[in-house]
């Protein structure tokens, strides 16, 4: 697996106005031409290095385009407004009234809401299965099906999809594979596995801060120029378009993003290991002890490590509640939905960002009321962290009986 990412990003130069070290923003909404012939042209598509209106393109928004495409390894990328700006675009391009998806059904709430719920209304139908078995999901492909739908790592389950075998499935039935990689940045590259699109909420880890929505979508640069076309493209057209300050101050974050994802997944990697030893219910994929611990191994660019999300089932949503309750007092992170900050971030999935799904759906899918999901932060001492974490565990009588919490 490929390990010049970051770098690829860092040979990025944008030089500012008076030779700025940052680009200069593009702080305008719409564009002049010296003549009409040139803005007729514009319109057409056919006009390079031409801005026509912001909501099209902007130059800070073609920047963090380029260093997410190189972040992805494909060939061109789009930024959006948020994740879900990204994700409904790419469903509503590829997808028209009568055809059918085949999707994972451990994804975002968002996501499967739109899916399950949101779809209906243009008679687009969606088969939810269980992504780790190739074999179902070749099950249920249909003449009509029109992408294959997952995320690398899943949200909130943690399952690894097989990103070679589900493109091997896409490619023979000519269905595009689209992957949300917002769990695993720089760790999982699925394009270079053989995703055809790829999308992120770069509103965890990528953009890094919690202080902004956003998102964007990796692919051919066909596609991407089709999304923007005026005429039919879904992004253009439905508007979820970033606005060029924030353009600018994300591609400031990426340029460290590499050092944060390192530093995330050994954080999460030691606190996984620990709680095991303590004997509680931990999911995360660097443990031997989950199922795509192997898979993973063989997807993933090991500087990068495994994420830096892991989950632990406390068994009842009151002892979950009492735990981050706990744990927030402690200052040891924030009881907040989202990931990707410098400071560990604890929910309930299945009382927040799962709630969408029915809670009949989240008990087959294994989603059970006490899992929580930590995002582990940038700590500097992980050891410190990982003690005074255990004695919150221990005041409220959460490892199990059996365990000496020395
Ligand atoms: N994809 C995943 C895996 C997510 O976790 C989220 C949000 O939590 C999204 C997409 C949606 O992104 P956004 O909130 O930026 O719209």
């Amino acid at each position: 697996m490929d390990h010049n990412a970051p770098d690829s990003i860092q040979d990025l130069q944008y030089f500012g106005e008076y030779g700025g070290v940052n680009p200069s923003i593009s702080d305008s909404s719409t564009y002049t031409f010296l003549n009409a012939k040139t803005m007729f042209d514009t319109f057409e598509g056919n006009t390079e290095g031409c801005y026509l209106y912001s909501r099209h393109s902007s130059p800070s928004n073609l920047y963090l385009g380029e260093a997410l495409a190189a972040l992805e390894g494909t060939e061109s990328a789009n930024v959006t407004a948020s994740g879900m700006g990204a994700i409904t675009a790419v469903i509503l391009q590829l997808c028209s009234s009568g055809d059918h998806i085949v999707s994972s059904r451990t994804i975002y709430g968002g996501t499967y809401a739109f899916m399950k719920n949101f779809l209906k209304r243009f008679d687009i139908e969606v088969s939810f299965v269980d992504i780790t078995k190739p074999d179902v999901v070749a099950a249920a492909i249909r003449p009509n099906t029109r992408m294959i739908y997952c995320e690398s790592v899943s949200n909130p389950l943690l399952e690894v999809a097989d990103i070679p075998a589900l493109s091997g499935l896409g490619k023979s039935s000519e269905i595009p594979l689209v992957v949300d990689n917002t769990f695993t940045p720089l760790s999982i590259a699925p394009a270079k596995l053989g995703a055809d699109i790829v999308i992120h909420s770069l509103t965890k880890f990528i953009n890094g801060t919690s202080d902004t929505v956003a998102g964007a979508v990796c692919a051919s640069t066909e596609f991407c120029l089709a999304l923007k076309d005026v005429n039919d493209g879904a992004g253009m057209l439905l508007g979820s378009t970033m606005d060029s300050l924030r353009a600018a101050s994300v591609l400031k974050n990426m340029r460290t993003l590499h050092l944060r994802m390192q530093k995330h997944s050994e954080n999460a990697m030691y606190l996984a290991k620990k709680f095991e030893e303590l004997g509680m219910r931990v999911v995360y994929p660097g443990l031997p002890s989950h199922p795509g611990h192997e898979l993973m191994k063989k997807q993933f660019v090991p500087s990068f490590g495994f994420g830096g999300i892991l989950t632990l089932d406390v068994k009842t949503l009151d002892k979950a509640n009492a735990l981050m309750e706990l744990m927030q007092k402690d200052s040891l992170g924030y009881l907040a939905v989202s990931l990707g900050f410098y400071k560990t971030l604890f929910s309930a999935p299945g009382a927040s960002t799962s709630s969408e799904i029915p809670e009949e759906e989240q008990k087959e899918m294994g989603l059970g009321e006490g899992l929580i999901r930590f995002s582990i932060g940038l700590d500097s001492n992980i050891e410190r962290t990982f003690l005074r974490m255990k004695a919150c565990v221990q005041a409220l009588g959460i490892a199990p009986e059996h365990t000496v919490i020395s």
